[in-house]
């Protein structure tokens, strides 16, 4: 048995097969192959393979997030037939002799360079996705245990780190856990494992090789550890406290359906954070009261290109149908720092914290926000839909928003496309958003403080790095202060504050929220019911 222990992300007790999130090696090596027909079958038979691959996603997807944004599986499936790319592949293999993955890789190369130099946009974009289609058949080439997304069997995750991205295109029903050399529990990976209810350890320093791949693991998410090879004292207390937990879990049901009331008859709303139409089984089985954080930059790091205006009031009618009248709050779009998309073309910035991200991207790529506005106003016929603005410094941002805003409303209903009633509010995750949010109150309807973000900038600490973690403190008093001003100023001027950041599922200091005026708690679905329990236990009178 070998024990490791890194940081908790997301507690719980996972026990199941290792597999390993291998990255392409970006060095290919190029190697001499005395046979190059056989070589050029092993491509093909690599390439078989990935059509397979491509078509299990394509099903999935279209179960998960709709045909239309399914798509791009389909057209990663015709690049695999390509002319252009197999001629070039099977002539590299025999001309110069060399191995399949030197061949796709150079051609991946090319082709995308080539691509990347056109003047049409759509093409431009299509650069992504050959390198994708390239990496995936080097990964089957190089008999990585997984493809990267494609996972044959429920499985603990061992990688060297994860990208918001390619956690989202996990399949959510084969991850047993995570386990991750790097990565700071802050960051939106993170996030993601709490989303979707998933044990998770960071920090693990441990060598990523093959030969940890279906061995027997176990992640105990409350403490860090992590067991390659269990002996079975620690197998058997393992299953223990994995029953007790499921027992614990159990008796949270009782508190289902019930109000989140406490003792002296304070309500408060309990609504929930997702990333996707996938996370809205667990917002039902934890029986959330609306959604409070819709990140909708999910459906961007999902695929390779910009999702069009139909293919995003796709997804945002068919959660606010789903939520039949309870309220649901989209975030625009907070692409930027750790959410990275290529095709979103950004520059390399030293402090990508602090730099071009959320709604600054969209102040100045004004087509792409009007085109999620668009989206937004269409599906707010359909439902409750309330918009909030991420990353707010100023009002004048809140005024250029609501003129932009103005205008989308307007062009729609001169158009004749119905919209419903729809909040506008802003996200309370900046200092100078806090400080001059008594300026700010009057022009929105609602706040949401993320104090995720809001413990980033105030302690200047950045949330992805690890290092730091020990010092990333969200319950500082300036925090707590800030959170305080926040409801006060907002109260003020007749609107309502919640929380949308992580630390609105911190039991510990749920009572100080409530004391504070706290209106709304917006969190992982998984804390729902756990957070109503301990508001019901909650005397505010005393
Ligand atoms: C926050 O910053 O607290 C927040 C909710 O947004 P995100 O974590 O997506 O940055
Ligand atoms: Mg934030």
């Amino acid at each position: 048995m070998k024990k490791y222990v890194g940081k908790s992300v997301y507690s719980g007790i996972a026990i199941g097969k290792i597999n390993l999130l291998n990255k392409v090696d970006h060095e290919i090596k190029r190697n001499h192959v005395d046979d190059s027909v056989a070589e050029i079958k092993r491509f093909e038979a690599a390439k078989l393979e990935a059509t397979k691959q491509l078509q299990e996603l394509y099903q999935r997807a279209v179960k998960e997030v709709g045909e239309a944004n399914a798509a791009i599986f389909e057209v990663h499936e015709l690049m695999l037939e390509d002319l252009d790319f197999l001629d070039s592949i099977h002539n590299i293999i025999e001309n110069q002799k060399v191995n399949a993955e030197y061949a796709v890789a150079t051609t991946g190369d090319n082709l995308s360079a080539v691509f990347a130099m056109m003047e049409d946009e759509y093409m431009r974009e299509r650069a992504a996705d050959i390198k994708d289609v390239s990496e995936r058949i080097i990964g089957i080439l190089s008999n990585k245990a997984t493809d990267g997304f494609v996972l044959k069997e429920p499985s603990i995750i061992v990688a060297d780190d994860l990208t918001p991205s390619e956690t989202v295109q996990l399949d959510k029903e084969k991850v047993l856990a995570f386990v991750t050399v790097h990565g700071s529990i802050h960051s939106h990976t993170a996030i993601l494992a709490r989303m979707m209810n998933i044990p998770a350890i960071v920090g693990v320093s441990l060598e990523i090789s093959d030969a940890i791949v279906a061995k027997i693991g176990i992640v105990n998410g409350n403490t860090g550890e992590f067991f390659i090879e269990p002996d079975d004292t620690t197998l058997s207390a393992m299953e223990k406290v994995k029953e007790e937990e499921l027992h614990k879990k159990e008796l949270l049901q009782k508190v289902k359906g019930k109000e989140n009331i406490t003792l002296d008859g304070t309500k408060v709303n309990l609504f929930a954070n997702i990333g996707n139409l996938s996370d809205l089984a667990s917002v039902f089985q934890n029986d959330a009261g609306g959604i409070g954080l819709f990140r909708s930059e999910f459906l961007y790091l999902e695929k390779t290109t910009y999702p069009t205006e139909e293919e995003q009031f796709m997804v945002y009618k068919k959660v606010a149908e789903t939520m039949a009248g309870k309220k649901v709050i989209i975030r625009t779009l907070d692409i930027g720092a750790d959410k990275q998309a290529s095709y979103f073309d950004m520059e390399k910035e030293e402090n990508p914290a602090m730099g071009y991200r959320a709604i600054r991207i969209c102040l100045d790529r004004i087509d792409v926000f009007k085109t999620q506005l668009r989206a937004l106003f269409r599906a707010s016929a359909f439902g409750n839909i309330a918009i909030m603005y991420p990353m707010i410094i100023s009002t004048e941002e809140v005024d250029q928003i609501k003129e932009i805003a103005d205008e989308v409303k307007t062009e729609l209903i001169s158009a004749n496309i119905k919209i419903g009633a729809v909040e506008q509010g802003i996200m309370i995750e900046t200092p100078a958003a806090v400080m001059i949010s008594d300026l700010l109150a009057p022009k929105v309807d609602f706040f949401s403080i993320g104090t995720n973000d809001l413990t980033q900038y105030t302690l200047a600490i950045d949330r992805q790095n690890q290092k730091l973690d020990n010092i990333y403190n969200p319950h500082h008093t300036a925090i707590l202060r800030m959170i305080k001003m926040v409801v006060e100023n907002g109260h003020k001027a007749g609107i309502w504050v919640g929380i949308c950041g992580e630390l609105g599922a911190d039991i510990t200091l749920t009572e100080e929220f409530l004391r504070m005026g706290v209106d709304e708690l917006s969190v992982a679905p998984p804390y729902i019911l756990l957070l109503r329990d301990k508001i019901r236990k909650v005397n505010l009178k005393f």
